[in-house]
């Protein structure tokens, strides 16, 4: 049989390669690196770590810990490799960047039915295939994937501010209200004014992530500043901004000195983004200092806001639940395209890609992972959030159906979300055992 193509030699696509050629399956991989570059990586290694070292947390009670497991579960390279490699990071699986991707790449050149192509592809491919460009696609190729999607399903994000759950917010020093008495839509966390002049102070002096040259050679959309450099320009800029009050009384009927408003972000409503504060700040200072505003003093953030160029698609409109354009029974996205963040997220992506594609040369029906699995929460949240405020996410707590009784300790309730998940995910390999791995 001919070998199947995939584009994309990142985490996403090389754990897709592998996942394919372990059970049998030939693969052409496609890597643009080193003949053309994305702004973000720096070599021509498969698997390239562009930012962090990073694979996030690992213990079996967080919501990244249940989805490695999972990923262990089916045999993931990327896993395989970070374990490897690993390097002292606290609960966290970090990993020597450079020993990690020769790994990776070495195991997938070595491999008898992987044929590494270095190449650009610039046209999306026929037949069977794995799409996995990552959120730095190349030009040609993102507007050959715009002109299958649509214009307005494929979004480029320079800016994503934080989400955090709703059961962490404060409900004693937070209310609902949308501006000007328009409804219950938004929680709003006010300010005092000492407050709101300690927060702006942190701001201004909060460490900002290290940005690439890009990314600093990129002007800021004014319409689209990070919180940051809006408390910069002045004392009031905040409260006359993002954080204005008007509108917006409190139970008792005065307006605050400055608001925080939080949005709902997943159908759910067990999410909500804190709006205007896309940002640039490091993840630690931005845990301490949003936690700053009263009502979000121990707020769970499950995504932190990022400025970087991000392409993805829109899923819940564009995706078939199996990762497939709409209309094309035969091509599948992997990797951050498909509207998740994050190195294990996408790496999950690339894995379940793989086994989709499998299943369908197999002439079997194509697997739906339980939902109860933190896979299958992913993929289900790429099909059912809502279209209009759609954005990339990383494993998280709210993501997964809730549990059938309340737990009130975090570490206890994570917990018996990984219990949950691990006999599902049991269940689900009893009827799919080819789906389970080796590496
Ligand atoms: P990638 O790993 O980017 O892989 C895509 C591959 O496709 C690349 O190797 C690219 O060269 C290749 N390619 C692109 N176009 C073509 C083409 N036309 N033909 C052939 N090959 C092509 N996530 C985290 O968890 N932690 C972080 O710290 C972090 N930092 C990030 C920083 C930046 C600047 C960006 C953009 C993203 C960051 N992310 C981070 C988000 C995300 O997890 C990573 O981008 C991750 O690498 C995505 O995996 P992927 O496989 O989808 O894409």
């Amino acid at each position: 049989a001919d070998p199947i193509t995939l584009v994309g030699g990142g985490l996403a696509g090389s754990e897709a390669a592998w996942q394919l050629a372990s059970r049998g399956v030939a693969v052409r991989l496609f890597e643009m690196r080193p003949r053309a570059t994305t702004p973000a990586h720096t070599t021509d290694l498969l698997g390239e770590l562009v930012c962090s070292n990073s694979l996030g947390a690992d213990q079996t009670t967080s919501p990244a810990g249940i989805l490695k497991g999972e990923l262990e579960t089916l045999g993931s390279l990327i896993l395989a490799c970070a374990r490897r490699h690993r390097v002292p990071a606290g609960r966290a699986l970090a990993v020597d960047r450079e020993r990690f991707a020769r790994e990776v790449t070495r195991t997938l050149e070595e491999h008898p039915l992987v044929e590494v192509v270095r190449e650009e592809v610039t046209a999306l491919p026929e037949g069977p295939a794995i799409l996995a460009s990552g959120p730095l696609t190349s030009p040609s190729l993102a507007e050959a994937l715009r002109n299958l999607v649509g214009e307005d399903f494929l979004a480029f994000h320079d800016a994503v501010a934080p989400i955090v759950t709703l059961e962490s917010v404060d409900p004693e020093r937070s209310y609902r209200g949308s501006r000007y008495g328009q409804g219950e839509d938004y929680v709003n966390c006010p300010l005092d004014e000492p407050t709101y002049r300690a927060f702006r102070q942190a701001l201004v002096e909060a460490v900002q992530a290290p940005r690439h040259d890009f990314e600093v050679k990129q002007r800021f959309f004014e319409g689209c500043l990070p919180i940051e450099e809006i408390a910069r320009r002045g004392e009031d800029t905040l409260r006359f901004g993002p954080m204005r009050p008007v509108g917006l009384p409190d139970p008792s009927g005065r307006e605050p000195f400055a608001v925080v408003q939080l949005r709902q972000d997943n159908e759910e409503g067990t999410l909500y983004n804190l709006v205007g504060f896309q940002t640039n700040l490091l993840w630690g200072e931005q845990d301490r200092i949003f936690r700053l505003i009263p009502a979000l003093e121990r707020a769970e953030f499950v995504r932190k806001g990022v400025m970087h160029r991000n392409l993805f698609v829109c899923a819940p409109r564009v995706l078939d639940g199996f990762l497939r354009p709409r209309g094309r029974e035969d091509l599948f996205l992997a990797g951050q395209v498909t509207g998740v963040e994050g190195y294990l997220e996408s790496t999950a992506m690339g894995a379940a890609a793989a086994l989709f594609l499998l299943a369908r040369l197999r002439g079997e029906e194509l697997p739906v992972f339980p939902r109860k699995t933190a896979l299958g929460s992913l993929l289900h949240y790429l099909k059912d959030a809502r279209p209009e405020t759609f954005q990339p996410m990383n494993v998280n707590l709210g993501i997964f159906p809730k549990l059938e009784r309340k737990i009130k300790s975090r570490t206890e309730r994570c917990e018996a979300y990984g219990v949950r998940s691990a006999e599902a995910l049991e269940g689900f390999l009893a009827d799919h055992p080819w789906c389970r791995g080796s590496s």
